[in-house]
């Protein structure tokens, strides 16, 4: 546990003051000049500048000399640089130089290219900036946590992750999870007591520390010390270890290649001692032989275009608006085959609307735009009777004051500030009664029984005009239905409650789709001030219910759909009222015959039957978060890959256990943003099946790069390998094949790691989990284009020879000709999945040309002018065996595309079931 001595922490900037947990809170406000209604604007922007703003500092990571050294160590360079040194010692000087030129230049890639990627994940990262509720100038606002300074009253709720280092002066069943700084994962509660100077950290029941998690109850506190100066800023050195850019699927590979390595090494050392012992052929001959071969088969590029990959592909989900946490989800968002998606905001807009208000004799219909509070409450029957209106008011006095919701025109338009169902409770109530300020003015608020979503109810008490107190409660039907003893009858007066009626209204406005909340009121003591829930318990009366609509997402109707193409299974897991999901679920497309499982449901079943039944029912309502982790676990049982979305801090062991979490960044909590791996900017589910999309396409495009380089470096080698065999000289150089491996092999891979998404991406089942990336369906491809490789090449050196033609020329030509092979080869990875014989296929895109163009006149180049063909020892080619190379070429595409149509075809065959 890290110890804190009271010197190094003061609040203030007198060493000799005590700690602020050890004197109490009203001293540490005097002390920071500052009251519970908060600095004044101009007063925290002068603290601003004084005490700086509220980041941790940065963990200094290595030196730039360190990072670019990093490079060097790779076994696939140590090869190279080996490979240097045998040349030297044999006189290959120009060999040496050229080797030596590509070591550098490799490393500056990468360390450009990580730097690149770095920061742009640096900038992805600093979209998720936290939010801290303040007040300043007397009014709470919502401010960046990062302008927070000491003296800032801050208000911390359930899921809060706490800004800096409090002192509270107010708590209301706070537990606040410290494990960051303690260790320790369960959370404490918290007061406003002081302790002794010596207490450990831990034991400090008077602070909320920044960095630290609020787990439930709410709090206020005075801001002591920020940034560097608070407790996490102290340590976090320690903590903020660098994500590298890599994920398992990368890691796997570059341990692949590792191995390979060593493979090649020893292949090559074995030929070595075959050359001079069996063929008797010169050692020195051998040894530069051996030096080719070991640079040809190993992909030396690959790790930078895999790195490359993922950078790109984190961007293009950032641009889609899902923000990746933690790397390895864009590998699993690739594999997801069942998406949990909450309702409220993922589905629907969270713009709502009181439509319809029901008291015990008249139901009424709300007319209005968005949260404007004007528009007509009509009762449904003409002969209603106009006493009836006294239960109307109250349900509206009732919606306006239980309630933490403000709305403002701004422009011309009404806002929310807070929750828009709430909001959409205020404008109702204005509605009714004209302004709903004036009816919170009469009544002051004296304390409150936040929402919960496990008990769904909210409750406030108030004092009247004359003294007296009264409760108002709002929540889920069935369950307030419960806590009433009487109902309200037109003209004020109470009876027993008729539950069956309050609940088949409460259905009928839930088939419409509307969301239902019941209200209802009680007495107090006179000059109460506490509210408990034993207050609520049979001394509660309904006055009625109000249903709200809340439109779908029209975007999220055509991504269920993308869905239910890409082989995606959608669940909807809500805390709403089983006909309202269901309404909703209609109205998207989430429906089947099985219908909804409630969470009392739930409950019924064991984990055994609960796996069982899981895959008939697409709609889960009146969940708690609990529930969440259930159906997770339960969906995994079928080897599922799950996607969780979440927002409460409850929702956190979900979202951890899902295969990929996904917190909402606009209404989710902090806590459950910790949790995640992807945080959806706009909260849309069509967000996530975008992600799901960019995750296939990075799995397509790592894909991509490995099928197009390793069947290179495989041509390459058995080139050299058969020509040592059979005692013909090596048809490419050592240098020539560096030449093609790290520049043409870097260039044309990068292309591929840029590749749009392929036209059916979406119309592919989900990849299994555990489907190996390098299966046999990879390696026969490259198996099959490495001999491909090996004709083409091998054939056109054989050509020139017969010609009798130099080495040099014949070099040239085979030289040429790999590198032909290699850009017909890029045409053909880019349409795994389809045909390459459309003229869209076929158009490419700008960067592929562009770098094709580049490529093929830096060919020319080394080909044609007579410097370059001093260094790579290559003679110009004949216009005639040009044409030559690229028919070469041609036929290597017209080859691997009939092979794919055909292997396309027998894997439809065997899919289709036989007939019966
Ligand atoms: P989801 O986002 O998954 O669709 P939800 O918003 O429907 O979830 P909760 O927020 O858990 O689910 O709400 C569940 C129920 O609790 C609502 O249907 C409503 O009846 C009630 N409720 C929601 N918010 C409040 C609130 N602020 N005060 C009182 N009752 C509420």
């Amino acid at each position: 546990m890290p110890e804190n001595t009271p010197e190094t922490r003061p609040f203030t900037a007198t060493p000799a003051t005590p700690p602020a947990y050890a004197v109490p809170a009203n001293t540490v406000l005097e002390s920071l000049e500052t009251s519970s209604a908060g600095l004044t604007a101009i007063e925290a922007e002068r603290r601003l500048a004084q005490y700086g703003p509220n980041l941790l500092p940065k963990a200094t990571g290595p030196g730039p000399i360190i990072r670019f050294l990093r490079h060097f160590h790779n076994i696939l360079i140590y090869v190279l640089i080996a490979a240097a040194l045998v040349t030297a010692a044999l006189g290959h000087f120009v060999d040496t130089g050229v080797i030596l030129a590509v070591v550098i230049a490799n490393a500056t890639i990468g360390f450009i290219q990580e730097g690149r990627a770095e920061r742009a994940m640096e900038s992805i990262q600093a979209m998720l900036r936290v939010k801290a509720g303040v007040f300043r100038d007397g009014k709470r606002v919502s401010i960046d946590s990062q302008n927070l300074v000491p003296g800032d009253i801050v208000v911390l709720e359930a899921g809060d992750k706490v800004p800096a280092d409090l002192r509270l002066f107010e708590t209301n069943g706070t537990y606040i999870q410290e494990s960051m700084l303690t260790g320790e994962s369960v959370p404490v509660e918290k007061n406003t007591g002081s302790v002794d100077v010596d207490t450990a950290l831990g034991d400090r029941v008077g602070m909320a520390y920044g960095g630290t998690l609020v787990t439930a109850g709410q709090a206020r506190g005075v801001t002591v010390a920020t940034g560097r100066e608070s407790e996490i800023g102290r340590i976090s050195g320690m903590l903020s270890g660098v994500e590298t850019l890599t994920t398992p699927l990368v890691l796997q590979i570059n341990i692949f290649a590792k191995w390979l390595t060593l493979l090649i090494l020893t292949v090559a050392a074995l030929l070595l001692v075959f050359g001079y012992f069996v063929s008797h052929q010169p050692f020195a001959d051998m040894l530069m032989a051996v030096v080719g071969l070991s640079v040809a088969a190993i992909p030396e590029g690959l790790p930078a275009v895999l790195t490359i990959t993922l950078a790109i592909g984190v961007q293009a989900m950032a641009r889609r608006n899902a923000i990746v946490r933690r790397l390895p989800a864009i590998e699993t968002l690739g594999s997801v085959s069942v998406i949990c998606t909450d309702k409220t905001g993922t589905l629907t807009r969270n713009e709502m609307m009181v439509r319809s208000a029901v008291t015990r004799t008249s139901s009424y219909q709300v007319e209005g735009n968005g949260y404007a509070p004007e528009g007509s409450v009509t009762p449904l029957d003409s002969n209603a009777d106009p006493a009836g209106m006294k239960a109307l008011h109250e349900l509206a006095r009732a919606a306006a004051l239980c309630n933490d919701a403000g709305i403002a025109e701004q422009d011309g338009v009404w806002h929310v500030n807070g929750d828009p169902m709430e909001g959409a409770l205020l404008a109702f109530s204005a509605k009714v009664l004209g302004d709903h300020g004036a009816i919170a003015d009469g009544r002051p608020r004296r304390n409150a029984i936040p929402f919960d979503s496990r008990h769904r109810f909210m409750a406030t008490l108030h004092e009247t005009p004359d003294g007296q107190g009264v409760i108002y409660v709002k929540g889920a039907p069935e369950r307030l239905v419960e806590m009433c003893a009487t109902e309200r009858l037109p003209a004020g007066e109470t009876r027993p409650v008729d539950r069956a009626y309050w609940l088949e209204m409460a259905e009928t406005l839930a088939q419409d789709g509307q969301r239902v909340l019941a209200l209802a009121t009680g007495p107090a003591v006179a000059g109460a001030s506490s509210l408990s829930p034993a207050d609520l318990t049979g001394a509660l009366t309904l006055v009625g219910l109000v249903g709200l609509i809340d439109p779908p997402r029209p975007e999220a109707i055509a991504a269920i759909a993308d869905c239910r193409e890409a082989g995606i299974r959608v669940k909807m897991i809500t805390g709403d009222h089983p006909g309202t999901a269901a309404a909703i679920g209609r109205q998207i497309g989430i429906e089947r015959p099985e219908g909804v499982m409630t969470g009392a449901d739930l409950d019924r079943l064991d984990d055994a039957e609960l796996a069982r039944r899981i895959m008939g029912v697409d709609i889960f309502a009146r969940t708690s978060p609990e529930h969440k982790l259930r159906l997770v676990m339960a969906l995994q049982a079928h080897g599922l890959t799950v996607a969780m979305t979440g927002d409460g801090v409850n929702d956190a062991p979900a979202l951890k256990r899902a295969d990929a979490g996904i917190a909402m960044g606009l209404k989710g909590s902090e806590a459950a943003r910790e949790a995640a791996d992807i945080v959806l900017a706009d909260d849309n589910f069509a967000s996530i099946a975008a992600a799901v999309r960019e995750g296939r396409t990075v799995y397509d495009n790592i894909k991509k790069v490995i099928s197009w380089t390793l069947p290179t470096n495989g041509g390459e080698a058995m080139t050299i390998i058969v020509a040592l065999l059979v005692g013909m000289p090596l048809p490419i150089s050592p240098v020539q094949i560096l030449w093609v491996n790290l520049v043409t092999a870097v260039t044309l891979g990068i292309v591929l790691a840029f590749e749009p998404t392929e036209p059916n991406t979406m119309r592919r089942p989900p990849r299994r989990r555990d489907e190996p990336l390098l299966g046999p369906e990879l390696a026969w491809h490259i198996v099959l284009v490495s001999i491909l490789f090996l004709a083409g090449v091998f054939g056109m050196f054989s050509y020139a020879v017969d010609r009798g033609y130099t080495p040099e020329l014949a070099r040239t030509i085979a030289l040429n000709t790999l590198v032909v092979m290699e850009i017909f080869h890029l045409f053909f990875i880019r349409n795994i999945y389809g045909t390459s014989l459309n003229l869209k296929a076929l158009a490419g895109t700008r960067l592929i040309w562009t770098t094709i163009a580049v490529l093929t006149a830096a060919q020319f180049a080394i080909t044609y002018i007579p410097a370059l063909q001093t260094i790579f020892g290559t003679q110009s080619v004949p216009l005639g065996d040009g044409l030559l190379i690229v028919a070469i070429g041609v036929v290597l595409f017209v080859i691997l595309e009939l092979e794919k149509q055909l292997r396309l075809t027998l894997q439809r065959a065997n899919k289709r079931p036989a007939p019966s």
